[in-house]
C-alpha cells in the first residue's frame, strides 16, 4: 500500500461530499473516490454537446441550511420559489397559489393556506426524525441512541399534539385520500398528488404516499404558496444544480481534503472483518482507518463487500432492499421556441391518469399515458418520465429507448404545439443508463424506493439503521441510508455524528 488515509469515501454524490467537506474541517485526512470522470452523482450539471449543458438527472432541491452554514458553502441562489404548474390542453394552466386555485374552485382556494400550513409542519416534523440517528432495532438501544430519540421525542411534543398526530396519521394514507380531504377539484388534487408519486415507483392509490408527499415537500422546500421573495437563507434553489457539487467540492479542498475522479473501487479489503482499504479497477490499493460508502447499499454490500464477509441474514436483506427504478430523462435542446412556461410544469391531468401511469409499472410495462414533470432553462427543456421501468417485461432498453423520447415528446407537444419543430438535439437518460453511468443500481435513483418498510429504523434494513455495517470501520454515507433519498446533504451530516 501507498498511501494511508484517515478515511476514505467512495463515490463524489452530494452526501459524500458532505460527509468528506465535514471531517476534512475537523481535520482528518480525506481522500474521495469517484468512477466517473465528473464529479457529483446525481447532483451534476453536464454538457451533451455545444450549447446543450443541462442539469442531467436531479434539478432542484438543495442542501439543509444547517450545512450550508456549518460548511461555509456559497452558493448562488433564485430569491423566489419556480411556480408549480399542472398543464391543461386548453391552457388554461393551474399554478399552485390561492389565486389561480380559485379559478377551479372558490372552496379549495380558501383551503389551500391551511394544507400548506399542514404540509409544513409535517415536513418540519420529518425533518427532525431525519436529523436523528436512529437505533439499531430491535437490537440494545446505546445511551447515545436513546438521548437522541429523547431529543426527537420533545421536539415532536413542541409540535404540537394534534399536529403530531395528523402527520403519523398521514403517512400511511394514500395521497388520494389526502387530497381528497382538503379539495375537491379534480386538478388540484392531481396537481398536488403528483409531487407524492414522483421518483416512486407507487400510484397516488398507494397507501405510504401520504409519506413520499411529505418526503419530497420537504426536499422541494414547499409549493409555491405566493409568489413572494423566500427569506434570507431558507431553501432557495441554486441556479444549476452542479454548483452544488461544485460548492462541496470546494469546501472539501479548501479543508485539505483530496477528490480523485476515474477512480473506480472495485472492492473494499477486509481482514478479519474489519475493513481495511480499497482496491482500486486499475490494481491500486490504498489503505485507510475508515471507509464510507456513498454508494448504494445494494452495490456497496453486495458487490464492493461481497456475500462472503457478511451473515446470511444480513445478505439477504439487503438483496430484499427494493431499488424499483422505473424513472427516465429526455433533455430537448431547442431553438427557443418551445413555448413551455418557466417554473416546474407536471402532466398530471387526474389522480385516476396518475394511477394508470403506475398500473403499467407494475407489469413491466412503459407507461402509454405518463405522468412528466418539465423543467427549461432557457433553451433546454428537461422531462422527467414516469413510468419506465427497469425491468421490462418482454422487452429491453436497447429497443424501447425510442418509444419513451417519443411518447415524451407527443405528450408535451398536446400542450406546446411548437415543441417538436423547436428542437435540434436531445438527450435520453434511460433506468439502464442511470445503473450504468450513474452507478444506481437497477436505476433505483434513492438508492432504495422510499416506502414505509424502509423507513427510519428499516433503512437500509431492519437492523442496520445508523449507517454501521457487520464490517467493522465501514459506514454507509448515501441516499440509501436513513436521512436520505433526495438532495438534502443529511445521511453525509449524519454518518459524522456516528464517527465521533
Ligand atoms: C433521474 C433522477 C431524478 C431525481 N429527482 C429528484 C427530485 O426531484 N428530488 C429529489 O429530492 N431527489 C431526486 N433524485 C434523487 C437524488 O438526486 C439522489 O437521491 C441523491 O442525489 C443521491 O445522492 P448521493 O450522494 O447519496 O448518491 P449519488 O448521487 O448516487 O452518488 C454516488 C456516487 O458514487 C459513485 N460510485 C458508485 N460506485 C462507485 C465505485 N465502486 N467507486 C467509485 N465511485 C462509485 C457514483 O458514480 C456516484 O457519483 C433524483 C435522482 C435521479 C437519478
Amino acid at each position: 500500500m501507498t498511501n494511508h488515509y484517515n478515511t476514505i469515501i467512495i463515490g463524489t454524490g452530494h452526501n459524500g461530499l458532505v460527509a468528506a467537506a465535514y471531517l476534512a474541517k475537523q481535520g482528518k485526512k480525506v481522500l474521495v473516490l469517484e468512477r466517473r470522470s465528473i464529479i457529483g452523482g446525481s447532483v451534476v450539471t453536464e454538457s451533451f454537446g455545444e450549447n446543450f449543458t443541462v442539469d442531467s438527472v436531479q434539478t432542484g432541491g438543495t442542501l439543509r441550511p444547517d450545512i450550508i452554514k456549518d460548511l461555509k458553502l456559497s452558493l448562488p441562489t433564485v430569491t423566489q420559489k419556480p411556480d408549480f404548474i399542472s398543464l391543461q390542453p386548453d391552457g388554461n394552466h393551474l399554478i399552485l397559489n390561492e389565486e389561480s386555485i380559485k379559478r377551479f374552485s372558490e372552496k379549495d382556494a380558501s383551503r389551500w393556506g391551511e394544507f400548506v400550513r399542514f404540509m409544513d409542519k409535517a415536513a418540519s416534523i420529518l425533518d427532525a426524525a431525519y436529523a436523528t440517528i436512529m437505533p439499531r432495532l430491535p437490537k440494545n438501544m446505546s445511551l447515545r441512541d436513546g438521548y437522541g430519540l429523547l431529543e426527537l421525542g420533545l421536539e415532536l411534543r413542541l409540535a404540537g399534539r394534534k399536529d403530531m398526530l395528523n402527520f403519523i396519521r398521514a403517512l400511511p394514507m394514500s395521497a388520494q385520500e389526502l387530497v381528497e380531504e382538503y379539495f375537491e377539484s379534480e386538478v388540484v388534487r392531481a396537481a398536488i398528488a403528483s409531487v407524492a408519486i414522483h421518483n416512486s415507483t407507487l400510484g397516488p392509490m398507494s397507501a405510504g404516499t401520504g409519506y413520499t408527499l411529505i418526503h419530497n415537500w420537504l426536499n422541494r422546500g414547499g409549493l409555491a404558496l405566493t409568489p413572494t421573495p423566500l427569506p434570507e437563507g431558507e431553501g432557495q434553489r441554486v441556479k444549476g444544480i452542479g454548483e452544488i457539487t461544485n460548492a462541496l467540492a470546494n469546501a472539501v479542498k479548501s479543508f485539505g481534503g483530496e477528490i480523485r475522479t476515474e477512480a473506480e473501487v472495485k472492492n473494499i479489503k477486509i481482514e478479519n472483518q474489519i475493513a481495511k482499504g480499497v482496491v482500486l479497477a486499475n490494481g491500486e490499493e490504498i489503505s485507510a482507518d475508515v471507509i464510507l460508502s456513498s454508494a448504494d447499499p445494494k452495490h456497496t454490500l453486495l458487490k464492493l463487500v461481497g456475500a462472503q464477509d457478511l451473515p446470511p441474514e444480513f445478505v439477504w436483506h439487503t438483496q430484499s432492499i427494493k431499488m424499483r427504478g422505473a424513472v427516465a430523462k429526455i433533455h430537448l435542446q431547442t431553438n427557443g421556441n418551445h413555448g413551455i412556461p418557466e417554473g416546474t410544469c407536471v402532466v398530471a391531468p387526474s389522480v385516476k391518469y396518475l394511477e394508470k401511469a403506475y398500473d403499467s409499472a407494475k407489469y413491466g410495462e412503459i407507461s402509454e399515458k405518463l405522468y412528466l414533470e418539465v423543467t427549461t432553462s432557457e433553451n433546454t427543456v428537461s422531462i422527467h418520465f414516469q413510468f419506465a421501468p427497469y425491468e421490462l417485461k418482454n422487452s429491453s432498453w436497447q429497443v424501447e429507448g425510442s418509444k419513451v423520447e417519443k411518447l415524451a415528446i407527443d405528450t408535451l407537444a398536446v400542450y406546446f404545439p411548437n415543441l417538436k419543430s423547436s428542437i435540434v438535439n436531445r438527450k435520453l437518460i434511460t433506468p439502464k443508463d442511470l445503473e450504468e453511468t450513474y452507478g444506481l443500481t437497477e436505476g433505483g435513483i434513492n438508492h432504495g424506493q422510499l416506502m414505509l418498510d424502509q423507513f427510519l429504523f428499516m433503512r437500509p434494513i431492519p437492523g442496520w439503521s445508523n449507517h454501521k455495517t457487520p464490517i467493522d470501520n465501514l459506514y454507509l454515507c448515501g441516499s440509501g441510508v436513513h436521512g436520505g433519498g433526495g438532495v438534502s446533504g443529511v445521511s453525509g451530516r449524519n454518518v459524522v455524528k456516528v464517527l465521533k
